[in-house]
């Protein structure tokens, strides 16, 4: 049971882990209940939280019921009036602050990003790193995205069209629990940009990075309640949260995020949902195989699978094929597994029994149907309750589980094809469509082969990190992996109401009164056609010059 100093969470510290955390001892449950206790509820109904690694019960959280959570939020409604009243830059200011806490305090965070994802360090290092990159995207680039905005006007130096960007309200942001830190981060962090409050749900499994992270932004400058905290199983608190808000910015499952999709289009508030995946990685006959196998490593195990970016379907073009398996299963037998508090192993335990189980009978569905487990495939309660080896598969019926669906954990399947088309082929043979990456030595072909693949992300020679540091580039799913998209100015304009302020500078824009009705119409038909035609010559003449440089400019001329 972990035990230990009260101010285990308190800066500063340093990146390296704690001595005194063999077991998460470092972690002290005083600490824990003192994050639970920003959680306010009326209820008296109580979540356990256990440690993934021991299965140990570390605490409990509030089960919050409807009247909580209306009363959360309109605690943060309140309190997000001065907030968006701020200019953008002091919004800014605050937001910046809070990754140079959060980076002071890295040590204790991660131990607590361990102990409650059961995740291996290492992996919970780039969890961390999120912070640093969303704080400074908003501080840097965030606020042009939203500054005012001045348009075509509709009658060019007769009017002019100007566009502000007002917060939403109130942005409801749900969480699950494989990135409980990213992934509250990733949304909260534009939203209170763009000059929201914010009510976050992260999942009950992982409660206290999310209660941590409200802690830092509060002592950052970010007034009480503008971010709030609620916890509570999904089913009760989502419904109640996407009922009060004005948008909601939903990461989890395919099946939940149709839910809360219903739900947001009854109440007509916008949402983004971040769903999942099963995303293919292709193998192009010209790959540096060893590089193209070390990648597939990370990206197939990182978070030991649970990481909605992670490759589950590889497809590699024949001449490369053995080769490429060969240093595959090789780079992934040199993995460790643990579930210690050091930079020892690389992939930590899964979250929990039911994620366990999914795993199992995934890779038994498989085997049933003739797939051969190159390396891995055992579940080893000698490293961790739920600890489970990476694993390799071939020979993978096309209709088995682990082909169609997400299994989110150390699963892959390898499979040889013909060519590149058979490879975009099959990458593209799914309703998800989140991320992919293609592995050539030549760029441009990578280039060129990634804008065949119906992903919202697809990296070339890197599984998904460059995809998602990226952070002016958009990133969210085609077909069942979401809608909507996050990081860039879509990323932060989407928790905006757009409000175009057009000012005629002649009046009313109306047939006039001192010119017949009839002349007038005749005369506008005819200075439209007119205007038309000097329109398209104009663009025929600039997009052929503007083209050509283009053209030059990237060699294609
Ligand atoms: P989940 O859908 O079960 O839960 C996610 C969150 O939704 C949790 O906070 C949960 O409490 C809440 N929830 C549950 N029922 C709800 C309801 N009826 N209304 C509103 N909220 C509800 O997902 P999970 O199993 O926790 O997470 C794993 C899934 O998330 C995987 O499919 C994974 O691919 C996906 N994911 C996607 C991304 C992305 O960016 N696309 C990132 C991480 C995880």
């Amino acid at each position: 049971m972990p035990t230990g100093p009260s101010d285990a969470l308190d800066p500063p510290s340093a990146d390296s882990p704690s001595t005194a955390v063999a077991d998460a001892e470092s972690i002290a449950l005083d600490r824990l209940t003192d994050l639970t206790s920003r959680v306010d509820s009326d209820s008296d109904a109580r979540l356990d939280v256990f440690a993934p690694a021991t299965t140990e019960r570390i605490g409990s959280i509030p089960a919050c019921d409807e009247a909580d959570v209306a009363s959360g939020i309109e605690r943060a409604r309140e309190a997000g009036t001065g907030w968006a009243d701020r200019p953008v830059s002091e919004r800014a200011a605050v937001l910046d602050r809070a990754a140079d806490l959060l980076l002071d305090r890295r040590s204790a965070l991660l131990d607590l990003l361990q102990l409650e994802t059961g995740k291996s360090r290492r992996t919970a290092v780039e969890e961390l790193f999120e912070v640093p990159l969303a704080c400074e995207y908003a501080a840097r680039d965030g606020p042009n995205a939203i500054v005012e905005d001045r348009r075509s006007a509709a009658i060019p130096g007769l009017s002019t069209a100007t566009v502000t960007y007002e917060p939403v309200g109130v942005v409801g942001v749900i969480s699950p629990w494989n990135y409980p830190l990213t992934l509250s981060v990733a949304d909260a962090v534009p939203a209170l940009l763009a000059g929201n409050a914010v009510v976050l749900k992260p999942d009950e499994k992982t409660p206290y990075t999310a209660l941590a992270l409200a802690e830092v932004l509060e002592d950052a400058g970010v007034p009480e309640n503008v971010l709030t905290v609620i916890t509570g199983e999904g089913p009760t608190v989502g419904p109640a949260l996407i009922d009060g808000v004005d948008y909601v910015a939903f990461t989890g499952s395919t099946e939940t995020g149709r839910t809360v999709a219903e739900r947001a289009g009854r109440n007509l508030i916008d949402c983004s949902l971040e769903l999942g995946g099963n995303n293919p990685l292709v193998v192009l006959d010209d790959a540096d195989v060893d590089e193209a196998a070390r990648g597939a490593v990370q990206t197939c195990f990182a978070n030991a699978g649970q990481l909605c970016l992670a490759a589950e379907r590889i497809y590699v073009v024949e001449s490369a094929y053995e080769p490429f398996l060969d240093a595959f299963v090789r780079e992934t037998e040199r993995l460790t597994l643990g579930t210690g508090y050091d930079y020892d192993a690389d992939i930590g335990s899964l979250i929990d029994a039911d994620q366990l189980d999914r795993v199992r009978s995934h890779l038994d569905d498989a085997r049933e149907r003739g797939a051969t487990v190159e390396t891995g495939g055992r579940h080893r309660p000698d490293v961790g309750p739920y600890c489970y080896e990476p694993t390799v598969l071939t020979g993978v019926d096309p209709d088995a589980t682990v082909a169609c669906e997400e299994t989110f954990g150390p699963v892959v399947s390898v499979t040889p094809v013909p060519d590149v088309d058979a490879a975009v082929t099959a990458a593209n043979d799914s309703p998800y469509g989140l991320n992919a990456s293609v592995w050539t030595r030549n760029r441009d072909r990578g280039a060129r082969v990634a804008r065949e693949i119906d992903c919202g992300t697809v990296s070339v020679n890197d599984g998904f990190l460059t995809g998602w540091a990226a952070r002016d580039a958009p990133m969210g799913g085609f077909g069942d992996s979401g809608i909507g998209r996050r990081n860039g100015p879509e990323g932060v304009r989407r928790f905006t109401e757009s409000r175009t302020v057009a000012v005629s500078r002649v009046g009313p824009v109306t047939f006039p009164d001192r010119i017949p009705t009839g002349w007038f119409v005749r005369g506008a038909f005819v200075a439209t056609i007119v205007g038309r035609r000097v329109s398209k010559t104009v663009r025929r003449v600039t997009d052929g010059t503007v083209g050509r440089v283009k053209r030059r400019a990237f060699g294609r001329e």
